[in-house]
This record gives C-alpha cells, structure tokens and sequence, in this order.
C-alpha cells in the first residue's frame, strides 16, 4: 500500500503470493516477525504436496541453511541424508574421460529436500501460528485490490505466474533462451554408505556425483530427502540443444520412463556409475517425481505496480530464475526472503519502490550476482572457458583447490571478481598457497576413469 506510514507496528500487514517453498518461508518468517500475514495460493495445501512435481531438487549449502536458521526454520539436516562433498567427472570431445576430482565441503554439508514437504511442514506452522491462507489463483487485478489492502505485497508465484508484472532486467539477463534441457527423476533402493558409489569418492553415498561431457551435457545423482519415500537419490540430467541426449530427455513421460531413459544413459555413456543407477525404483507412490522442461536464466526487476499503482515486490524464481546446474535458485530464494524479513522487521516507514529497490539491490550484490556467475561457469559459457578449464584442471591435481571449486556452490561471492585467466591464476594462488602454472603442468588427463564393482548386496 502506498499511503502513509500511521499504522503501528503490531498492526502492520504483509500478503505473500504462491505457496512454493520461498513464499511459504517468507510469508512464515513475517508472521513471526509480528505482521499480520495472509498467504494466497492457486492450490490448496493437499494439491501443493500430492499433485505436482517439485519445482526442483532444491539442494542447499551452509549459507542458505543458515539463512533458514535465522529465521527460526529446520534446515533438515537433522532428517535429510547429508552431501558430504561432490564427485566430478568430466568428458571432452568424443567422450574421452579427462577430468576426476573429489571435492570435499568445508566446514558445511548440503541437503536437498522435497520441496513440496519444505513448504507443506511450514504451510502447517504458519496456520498454527494463525497466519491466513486464501486459496485462489491471484490474478493482475485481483493483485491490485490484494496490494491495495496491505503495507507489505510480495510475489513469489514462480518463473511463471505474475512474473511479467516485473520487467526483465536486460544488463543482468545474458541468455535469451534455457541453454540446457532437463530431465529429473527420484528414485529408492539405493544406500548411502561407502560402498555405494566407492570407485567415485571414499565418502561413497556420502557425495554427491556429477558427470560433465563436453558435446551432450551434464548428469548429477545425489542423496534426497522426498516427501513420502524418505531419504532417497534424485537424478538430475541437463542435454545441450541439438545433442542425443536432449532427443533422449523428450522422450520421457512418466517417472518409469524417464527412469529407464537415466538407465540407458548410463549403459551408453557413464557406464563407470552403472552397476549402482541400474538398482534405482521408481518411488511408486508418489506419480510427480519426475520432471523435464528447461529454464531460461532470468533476472527480472525487484518491483512492480499493479494497475492503480500500488506497489509489490518480486521474490524467489520470480525475482532471478537460474539454470539450476549450479544449484542456486531454491537457495537464493531462502537467502532473499530471509534478508527481506530482517529489513521488514526493522523498517518503521513505508513498504515502498526505494524500500523494496534496497534490499533487491543489496540481495543482488551479496548473493544472486555471484550466483548466477558461477551458473555461467558451470554451464560451460564461452565467456569463461579458459577460466573454467583451468579451475577443474587444477581441481584434479590439488585436493584443496577441489574443495574450494566446489564450494562456489555453497558461497559464490568469492567468484565474482574472477573476470580473466590471470584473476583465475590469482585465485588459485590465493586458495593454495602454490603457484597455479606450475600445479597446472602437473595435470594430466584421466584416461579411464575407475568403473563401479558396486554388487547389489549393498543396495537398501
Ligand atoms: C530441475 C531443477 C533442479 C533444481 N535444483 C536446484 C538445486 O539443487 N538447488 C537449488 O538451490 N535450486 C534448485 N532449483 C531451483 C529451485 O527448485 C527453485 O528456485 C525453487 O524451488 C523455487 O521456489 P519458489 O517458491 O520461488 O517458486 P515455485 O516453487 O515455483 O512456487 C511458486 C508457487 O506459486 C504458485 N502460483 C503460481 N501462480 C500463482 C497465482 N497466480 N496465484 C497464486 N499462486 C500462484 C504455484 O502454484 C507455486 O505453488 C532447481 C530447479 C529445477 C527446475
């Protein structure tokens, strides 16, 4: 609402629209902080956890737990099986087997959960704490009256829904168009102990795995916890446009199918996982736990009027939409709405453009520029080739230097000012105390990467 700031504190309202996890966290977080808060959502509580897939595997890092923390939330990883570190594979050009390193966290551990049962369990403590929930798909005018009603109006409807009522923030949008398709599919009958996976990492089902191949794309399993089968693995494949494996992907249509495409992939490509992706079952009660599309990498604006002029706030994918090969959008949607309800808290005057233009600029600069950085040096972007092939060639050859490439995934800030081979030289210097010319002469290509002698006495 944009009239003037007469409302006491204890009276102040907050409206929060889209019940996917970001907007249930800060809707949550708001009505703890004292505001009077009504969440809306195009589905009811029973619809949002039983009748639609996850948005996505929603892996998260100590950073955005620790955003989670502060706002009094279970970050689960008390519940959910713990990454313990990430196991990297990379082929070049026909498929010959380059790279293999073995990162280890340090000093945090990752956890991806359902983001269906996230937002569900904090669906039920935000009505317990007698926050108001309107089930009702919100549209560009009702938006208007809704807004017109409260101090507070934050969007966080996803990369689709009210999203175009924030323009596209074309300085910080550098794709026009998803530079990889997906496929997902969660699975059970796999463990996590070191037997499992053991020709990757020590940790074994403790790391995460993820196979690059330079002319198809990108494959990652890792340790998940889904709503009603518990701790489990989830895969997450990318295909690059015009490659067999994007043919492959399109095929999919149920989590059988897409389950037995991941299978063949393995059988014709990363046949050193295979012996442990062939015990994977599909998770037969639950009919959405597979997926496929594609996202555009988007940066849109942090406000927006409705049509009387009122203004709302972006959240979440709403705000920044991010290629999830780095990990970064379920996190940076934890992150922002944990900032947003700190500044809320601690804001006496107006809800207004400069209040919501603050903290979407410094949400952007502590957290989702350097975000979607290291996104574009996962994905391989031509723009940081030689950066990104001195970073994994050398993460081959010095373990501490592993463990800080994979860490950019935890907290990308430190890749920010990475802009030329000679600021990757300095980094690396930096993180190893060595001198980055002379660890890189050490390098040399894999050859055969060790094949799995996992047997199914193993499998759980
Ligand atoms: C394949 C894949 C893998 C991913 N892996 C990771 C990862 O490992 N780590 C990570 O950090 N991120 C990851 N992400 C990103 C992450 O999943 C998303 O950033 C995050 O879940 C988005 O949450 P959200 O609440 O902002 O949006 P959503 O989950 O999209 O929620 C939006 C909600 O708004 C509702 N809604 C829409 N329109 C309306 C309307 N008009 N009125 C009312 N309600 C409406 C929708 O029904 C939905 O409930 C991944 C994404 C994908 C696609």
């Amino acid at each position: 609402m944009t009239s003037p700031t007469s409302a006491s504190r204890s009276t102040r309202t907050a409206t929060v629209v889209g019940a996917g996890q970001t907007g249930v966290t800060a809707a949550l977080g708001l009505l703890d902080a004292g505001f009077d808060v009504t969440l809306y959502s195009d589905r009811d509580q029973r619809s949002l956890c039983d009748d639609v897939p996850a948005t996505g595997t929603a892996l998260e890092f100590g950073e955005a737990q620790q955003a989670e923390v502060a706002l009094g939330l279970d970050t689960y990883t008390s519940r959910a099986p713990r990454h313990s570190g990430l196991s990297v594979r990379i082929a070049g050009p026909e498929n010959a087997e380059l790279i293999a390193f073995d990162g280890n966290f340090d000093g945090y551990v990752g956890v991806a959960v359902d983001t269906r049962l996230k937002a569900d369990e904090r669906l039920t403590a935000f009505l317990e704490r007698g926050g108001k929930f309107v089930v009702e798909p919100v549209t560009p005018e009702s938006l208007d009256d809704i807004a017109g009603r409260s101090d507070l109006t934050l969007v966080a409807t996803g990369r689709g829904g009210l999203s175009d009522l924030f323009a596209i923030d074309t300085d910080r949008t550098v794709y026009d168009a998803p530079q990889r398709t997906l496929l997902t599919v969660t699975v059970k009958g796999l463990g996590f102990d070191e037997g499992v996976f053991a020709h990757r990492s020590p940790a074994g089902g403790g790391h995460s795995l993820f196979s690059i191949f330079a002319e198809q794309g990108e494959a990652w399993w890792g340790p998940y916890l889904h709503k009603d089968a518990g701790p489990s693995w989830a895969f997450l494949g990318w295909a690059r446009p015009g490659s067999d494996w994007e043919t492959r992907f399109a095929a999919a249509d149920s989590a059988e199918s897409a389950l037995a495409i991941v299978k063949d992939l393995y059988r014709d490509y990363i046949d050193w996982d295979l012996p442990e992706v062939e015990t994977a079952e599909v998770i037969a009660e639950d009919p959405h736990s597979w997926l496929k599309g594609a996202v555009r990498p988007v940066v849109r604006a942090g406000f927006g009027r409705t049509a009387s002029g009122h203004v709302v706030g972006s959240l979440g994918d709403t705000s920044v939409a991010y290629d999830p090969i780095a990990g970064q959008g379920a996190q940076s949607g934890l992150i922002q709405a944990q900032r947003y309800v700190a500044a809320a808290a601690n804001h006496d005057g107006s809800f207004d453009e400069a209040w919501l233009t603050e903290q979407y600029e410094s949400f952007l600069a502590a957290r989702s520029d350097a975000a979607a950085k290291v996104t574009r040096l996962f994905l391989s972007d031509p723009e940081f080739a030689d950066i990104g092939g001195q970073f994994f060639a050398t993460a081959a050859v010095d373990p501490k230097f592993a463990s800080a490439l994979v860490g950019l995934l935890h907290r990308p800030q430190s890749f920010l000012d990475v802009d030329s081979a000679e600021d990757a030289g300095a980094y690396v210097a930096r993180v190893t105390g060595e001198d980055p010319a002379e660890l890189l002469s050490r390098f040399a290509p894999a050859g055969r990467f060790e094949r799995s002698s996992f047997a199914p006495a193993y499998a759980h």
